[in-house]
């Protein structure tokens, strides 16, 4: 039964639209739109099925290759006589653990079913992170069962190492390989190339082989330690100063071209987890006490995504605008410093366009003294770190808002290390982790490592940098061994517990390491000696473990050095970009970080959270960028066209851009310099500073394993071997060829009907059931309940099944907690939503959902059970002209468990039902797969 609304008045909200096909309009994106399920879809048409299974296989390594291999870390086999302690067949066993990173610890609980671990969440006794975990932990789980890594140790047959060539690599038993590395006697003519990692265990290994003579080498295509590096050297301290950011406690947050709650900045999940909370609006009294973050920023990051006020700005102009920044808080602060404002004035050159700008952030910063924080993008030169530095000592933030830690580093640099091996002083070389010969294809290490006697690789799978090497040790996964860590601002140490003995014949890192000091010890042993000794921790091991975190003291800067100095000592760049002369930035890529998740399905099928693509990288253009490509070479063929006719009057068909839900994108030149050049198809992105071309680091891999393999565009001869991301001068040129993207941007879409409500605060706090009357809430009558009349309060809190069309099942729900019938719901609170997409793949792993590969992608066949809705608006736009500054709008979108809904009315099998609970349930086993749910799901 249904009763007409007494407020039919609807609120016109903003236009959104997913991309700029849809923007347009165009007949591909209509054509699109109306067959999304068309005649014969469910049909295998020209699928290789081959392939299809081949990935199908990659993601269902849970129920497989874990089950077959699955062992607890005993050394004998008993009869089953009686049930091991704890362990009941169908009940989930839960033990703390932490995922090593090169942004630290991450503290994590790990559910494990009959010894299998399954599913990887938060620890929630991290009071920091408050139990949440980012995409990539999500899916690291499923790399533990991935079919493609190591199953052991191999010696390279190859004689001519490093070229191409096939079935040289001999199994070989790790214990031999860890055997022949005891035996190595001139330890101080071996040298170790490792990647970041926080773990105080293996830090004391080094410390002891670095005693007997070992050089230790690091190396990170995306250095995180830069800044801190950086701000050491410029203030003349010892040891590296770490900028560890509270953002619970900011009321004001100015992020320079930095994606601190992303995925390129380290910490953003406990960034997330203290910023987002100064959004949560319950009322129209809370919308007045949000925070507020101003973002300046060359890509459309999450965090740009997230902003009040968003400046489009590259990544080389963020010195002048720090700079400007600066001046506008020294004259409120009324700091006199002639000299200092001097130098500043030189340093914001041509800045003029963002002095309006500049004025409004800075009044608003200064007007919460030591409640804001200003963080700057690991990216950016040692200028902007400086006086970013300066700008948030002007505000007072520290203690309150900004911390400083003092970290040492002992490591020498990717450089360092090349010089010793051209001076022929290293005899044995270990590469442990990473992927150096990926990501540093500007040196040349077959001729670097010829005169090299030994060289070993630790790795989770024979990649780029085993072909150079004589040895691959299998690396073990990290619920596979034992370590221990802190997290990204020292203040707490978390174990690594394995939850599963090694699958395979693989060794972890500290294990080669105790090799190497001629103890040859597992990692169990390792960590329990290390423990008793050297940790810093007072709990005693069981309760460390119990908890999963001990807090520890981080070595915190009292007194900040005065900058001033250093600040007139910079020197000011000279940059103009322009269409001939381009700014390239390098970022991790979403899909693969930096390449470490390429063979990893869960990841390369995530969508991107703003571009929308899977499967792939490409270059990022503004839409400024690229009219003026296009101009230049008219069959570029990149961006849609706005007029729908063609010269005889007929419907034009838009296939050079969009086609069946296929994007075809130009596939072109970039050069940097003579030297550096890569190829890559163009993709469109409004959001974009105007001439700053974004690429992505971790994809195009030529050694990977079959879900990585052929896929995206390797970037990573653009890298510098001292990390620096930032190039100019690079020009673009077509190269003919074209590319098809699988973007699922224009998936699953609305046909118009307006699925975001958004407002701003002020109207909020004026109409509170705005979001009623937009949309098709506001012509269409609400559902007959015995709670109709209520407020949207009451019925919020007090009414069990707010405005239901059926009557509770059970009187007794307001007492009772774990028994009866309930109502369940659950709500996703937009204004605390990032889009970090976390929840597509914990979906995906909670439930065990396979992926479906680019190709079946491509056919709008993908299997996510949430989905990410990424919607752009802009104010404002001229005629047809493609905006180049918009809003970004984020809408998960799950199963909505309609009440009367429509998947179940369709089904000829009723195998989608109710349930007594009030949740729309699936029946597997009576489902014949006539697509007809899905076909009839208004969402
Ligand atoms: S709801 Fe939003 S913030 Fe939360 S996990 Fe999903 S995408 Fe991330
Ligand atoms: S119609 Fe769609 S949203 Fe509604 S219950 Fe069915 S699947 Fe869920």
């Amino acid at each position: 039964m249904i009763q007409t609304t007494q407020n039919s008045e609807e609120i016109q909200g903003k236009h959104y639209w997913k991309s700029l096909d849809d923007l347009a309009d165009t007949p591909g994106f209509r054509s699109w739109v109306d067959n999304e399920f068309p005649e014969g879809a469910s049909l295998m048409d020209g699928v290789q099925r081959r392939g299809f299974l081949k990935v199908m296989a990659a993601s269902f390594g849970l129920a497989g290759l874990g089950m077959t291999g699955c062992r607890r870390p005993e050394h004998a086999i008993l009869p089953h006589g009686r049930s091991p302690e704890e362990l009941i067949p169908g009940i989930p066993a839960y033990y703390s653990s932490s995922r090593p990173t090169s942004a630290g610890f991450v503290p994590l609980i790990i559910e494990s079913h009959e010894g299998r671990p399954t599913k990887i969440e938060g620890n929630s006794s991290y009071q920091l992170g408050g139990g949440s975990t980012d995409v990539y932990t999500q899916s690291s789980i499923l790399d533990l069962y991935d079919p493609d890594r190591s199953r052991g140790s191999f010696t390279n047959e190859n004689e001519s190492k490093g070229n191409e060539s096939s079935a040289r690599w001999k199994k070989t038993p790790s214990a031999e390989v860890r055997k022949d590395l005891a035996n190595i006697e001139n330890l101080d003519r071996v040298a170790i190339l490792t990647d970041s990692n926080f773990s105080s265990l293996r830090k004391s290994l080094f410390q002891k082989l670095g005693q007997k003579g070992v050089k230790v080498f690091s190396h990170d295509p995306i250095d995180f330690h830069n800044p801190e590096n950086c701000l050491s050297k410029a203030l003349g301290i010892d040891s590296s100063l770490r900028a560890i950011p509270n953002f619970s406690k900011a009321k004001t947050v100015l992020s320079l071209d930095s994606d601190f709650l992303g995925h390129r900045e380290p910490n953003s999940s406990v960034n997330t987890k203290q910023f987002m909370p100064g959004r949560r609006v319950l009322s129209p009294s809370d919308a007045k006490k949000m925070n507020r973050l101003y973002s300046v920023e060359s890509d459309l990051s999450i965090t740009g995504g997230v902003a009040d006020h968003r400046l489009r700005l590259s990544s080389s102009e963020t010195e002048g605008f720090s700079a400007i920044i600066l001046i506008k808080l020294l004259e409120l602060s009324g700091e006199k410093n002639p000299k200092l404002l001097e130098q500043l004035t030189l340093l914001s050159q041509g800045m003029d366009n963002y002095d309006k700008w500049a004025t409004e952030c800075a009044k608003d910063l200064f007007e919460k003294p030591k409640q804001s924080v200003v963080v700057t993008g690991s990216h950016l030169p040692s200028s902007v770190h400086l006086l970013t530095y300066k700008i948030n000592q002007v505000l007072g933030n520290q203690p309150t808002c900004l911390e400083y830690v003092k970290v040492d580093h002992f490591a020498g640099n990717l450089s360092s290390l090349c010089e010793s091996l051209k001076n022929e002083e290293i005899e044995t070389i270990i590469f442990l982790g990473g992927n150096p010969v990926y990501h540093f294809p500007s040196v040349d290490w077959v001729d670097l490592l010829k005169s090299t006697k030994n060289k070993y690789r630790l790795g989770r799978s024979i990649d780029e940098t085993s072909q150079v090497c004589d040895f691959h040790i299998g690396q073990s996964h990290f619920l596979e061994c034992w370590d221990m860590g802190t997290n990204w601002s020292e203040d707490i140490c978390s174990p690594v517990q394995p939850i599963i003995a090694p699958l395979f014949d693989t060794c972890s890192d500290t294990e080669i390491l105790s090799s190497l000091l001629g103890e040859s010890k597992n990692s169990h042993d390792l960590l329990i000696e290390f423990f008793k000794s050297d940790a810093d921790v007072s709990e005693s091991f069981e309760d460390f473990l119990k908890q999963g975190v001990a807090n520890v003291k981080p070595s915190l800067l009292a007194n900040l050095p005065n900058p001033d100095q250093a600040v007139l000592e910079i020197s000011a760049d000279d940059i103009t970009l322009s269409e001939n002369s381009l700014e390239v930035l390098l970022i991790p890529d979403f899909h693969t970080w930096d390449g470490q998740f390429s063979n990893n399905g869960w990841m390369m099928e995530c969508p991107h959270p703003i571009t929308k693509l899977t499967w792939d990288n490409a270059l990022l253009i503004s839409p400024v960028l690229a009219k003026k490509l296009e101009k230049k070479y008219p069959d570029l063929g990149l961006l849609p066209k706005a007029t729908m006719l063609n010269n005889n009057g007929q419907i034009a068909p838009d296939a050079a851009v969009f086609k069946d839900g296929k994007q075809r994108a130009p596939i072109v030149r970039l050069r940097v310099g003579d030297h550096h050049e890569i190829k890559a198809p163009l993709y469109v992105q409004p959001g974009l500073a105007d001439y700053t071309v974004v690429s992505t680091i971790g994809q195009g891999r030529s050694r990977v394993g079959r879900v990585g393999s052929g896929t995206g565009f390797d970037t990573c001869s653009l890298i510098h071997t001292d990390s620096n991301r930032i190039s100019n001068g690079a020009t673009i040129e077509p190269t003919g060829d074209f590319h098809i993207l699988a973007n699922v941007q224009e998936h699953w879409s609305m046909e118009g009907r307006a699925i975001v409500r958004e407002t701003n605060a002020k109207y909020y706090s004026e109409h509170e059931d705005f979001a009623q009357k937009m949309g098709a809430e506001s012509h269409s009558p609400p559902m007959w309940g015995k709670d109709q009349d209520a407020s949207i309060a009451e019925k919020a809190t007090t009414t069990p099944r707010g405005n239901s069309a059926y009557e509770h099942p059970d009187d007794t729900y307001e007492h009772s907690e774990t028994f009866g019938l309930h109502q369940w719901g659950m709500s996703i609170d937009l204004n605390q939503c990032t889009g970090c997409s976390a929840c597509v793949v914990a979906c995906q792993s909670e439930n065990n959902i396979p992926i479906v590969g680019k190709d079946q992608v491509l056919r709008g066949r993908e299997m996510h059970w949430i989905r990410l809705d990424r919607y752009f608006s802009s104010t404002e736009r001229e005629g047809a002209e493609l905006p180049s500054d918009v809003q970004v709008s984020f809408q998960g979108v799950a199963c909505m468990h309609c009440e009367t809904a429509p998947c179940e009315s369709v089904c000829p099998v009723n195998a989608t039902v109710h349930d007594e609970e009030g949740l729309n349930a699936m029946a597997y086993n009576r489902c014949v797969g006539t697509r007809y749910c899905a076909n009839n799901c208004p969402y």
